[in-house]
């Protein structure tokens, strides 16, 4: 069986601990590799490994680190159907998602942050004669990257390409539930000449090798993307050592549609934030807000549609709707489907489990399933199921829609659908997110401030932002005098 090894000072390493771990593919139910079950031991070796790396590497001319990492993006796009097959099998969803979406996201983070850091430029602060200020921005030094499992090359390569085009190197860990991408990537960042030690990539569990990246004291900033659970635990660990810490954390974001949107693109890019991958993707629209004058006809088109919707394998082309990324994943949203009924809620379309046939009929399937019924404070409506699920409410005026918008602990993103623009720049003003998407979804500009509020996290990715996270800022000035 295929193992999944440590990647640690430019070369593949087993784990120190010689054991392994169990990967499923969650399309079939059944182990198809294994992973490395490394422990602080391996994430030694890798510190220490970027430990050296880093005088070379954050000396190295931007413009040399700008090559290799174009060179690592063009290598994913040559190996785009091999890594969109790798994440398919891994993580369940369906092969187009994988090879339109995942696989050249990562492909543009890499020549998005390679390219921009040829770009990059600092302030200065004149003081008329006086003296000039200037901000000499220095990587940090040995950086780790830790992402989730529901977009595993996409979010892996979105945090360790600024880390690395800033001039840091890292120890990252992929989530051991979908590791496969992130070892075909060492295998290419070795053949693009990548210098060892700049990056290295320890897998294994989050309680094990993860905390040992989070603990690590020469570990100077953890850049994380997973639940609020586990970046509130990473907080308390990691803000008493006084790392600097981007925690991008989990979501429960309303989908607000007034009656006077554009009916049919509204609908078409509702089904897509309601149930892309599955529902798992954290920018997806779980609280579905609707004009109480447009909530009859919403109701019966959407039921409609997502009633139709196929759940199949993964790996067939016409499938939309895959498997859930893994058993206990699958029972956790059935278990928030049975809460829901307990809590009044009218399931009006969905709410079981679907077993496939053949090769496939023990895997981790769910049907698109639509709840209306409940108010806003219920568990339902308030904490993140992260799954095919969605609820539906009704609002007669912009306040309450706000009220209903703002009553939950996150503050990720939010979608509004309107064909008034005043009422569209008013709302947004006022809802408790990061990120707002008026008459559209997804739709993402990798220069603009990613991350959310409230129980959704701190700090901002994309752009500038990011490449400010991964450096330290440093006011020099100059006495004119
Ligand atoms: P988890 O928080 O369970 O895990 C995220 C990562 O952290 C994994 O690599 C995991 O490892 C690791 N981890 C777990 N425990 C620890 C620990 N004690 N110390 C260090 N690392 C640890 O999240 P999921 O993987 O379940 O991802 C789903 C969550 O991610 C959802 O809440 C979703 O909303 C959120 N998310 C947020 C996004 C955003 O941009 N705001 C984007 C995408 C997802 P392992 O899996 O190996 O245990």
């Amino acid at each position: 069986m295929e193992k999944i090894l440590n990647y640690i000072n430019g070369q593949l390493r087993e784990p120190v601990s010689g054991q392994w771990l169990d990967n499923v593919n969650p399309a079939v139910g059944k182990v198809y590799s294994l992973i490395a079950d490394s422990d602080e031991r391996d994430v030694q070796q890798a510190v220490e490994a970027a430990e050296i790396a880093f005088p070379i590497w954050s000396t190295t001319a931007a413009e040399e680190r700008s090559r290799i990492m174009v060179r690592m993006a063009d290598l994913i796009a040559q190996n785009l159907e091999k890594l969109a097959l790798a994440e398919t099998i891994d993580n369940g969803k369906a092969i187009t998602l994988s090879r339109t979406i995942d696989i050249p996201r990562a492909e543009s983070n890499m020549r998005f942050f390679g390219t921009a850091i040829m770009h990059w430029s600092s302030e200065a602060h004149v003081m008329e004669d006086k003296a000039i200020n200037y901000t000499n921005r220095k990587p940090i030094g040995v950086v780790g990257c830790i992402s989730p499992w529901n977009l595993p090359l996409y979010l892996f390569t979105w945090k360790i390409a600024p880390a690395l085009a800033a001039g840091n190197c890292v120890v990252a860990k992929p989530s051991e539930i979908t590791p496969i991408t992130a070892f075909l990537f060492s295998q290419l960042c070795m053949e693009a000449g990548l210098p060892p030690g700049v990056l290295n990539i320890v897998h294994g569990l989050g309680p094990k090798a993860g905390e040992a990246i989070i603990r690590h004291p020469k570990i100077k900033a953890i850049s994380f993307t997973g639940g609020t659970k586990t970046g509130e635990h990473i907080a308390r660990i990691a803000g008493p050592m006084f790392k600097k810490l981007s925690l991008e954390l989990g979501g429960k974001n309303p989908n607000i549609v007034f009656a006077d949107c554009d009916f049919e693109k509204m609908m078409r890019n509702t089904i897509r934030s309601s149930f892309a991958n599955q529902g798992q993707i954290c920018l997806c629209g779980s609280r579905i807000l609707v004009e109480r004058s447009l909530e009859k006809k919403f109701t019966e088109v959407f039921v409609e549609i997502v009633s139709g919707m196929k759940v199949g394998a993964p790996l067939d082309e016409k499938t939309k709707s895959g498997a859930m990324v893994g058993e206990a994943h699958m029972n956790k949203v059935l278990e928030y489907i049975e809460l829901a009924r307990q809590e009044g809620g009218k399931i009006l379309c969905g709410g079981n489990r679907v077993h496939l046939d053949g090769e496939n009929s023990g895997g981790y399937y769910i049907q698109p399933t639509v709840i209306s019924g409940l108010g806003p404070n219920c568990r339902t409506n308030t904490e993140e199921i992260f799954g095919p699920v969605v609820t539906v409410q009704s609002f007669e005026t912009e306040e309450e829609a706000l009220q209903l918008a703002n009553a939950t602990e996150y503050g990720l993103a939010c979608s509004l659908w309107t064909s008034d623009l005043n009422r569209a720049h008013r709302m947004a003003a006022k809802i408790e997110s990061g990120i707002v998407w008026v008459n559209c979804w997804l739709l993402r500009d990798l220069r603009t401030p990613f991350g959310g509020v409230k129980n959704s996290g701190i700090g901002r990715e994309g752009g500038w932002e990011a490449l400010r996270f991964f450096t330290e800022a440093q006011n020099v000035c100059v006495d004119l005098s």
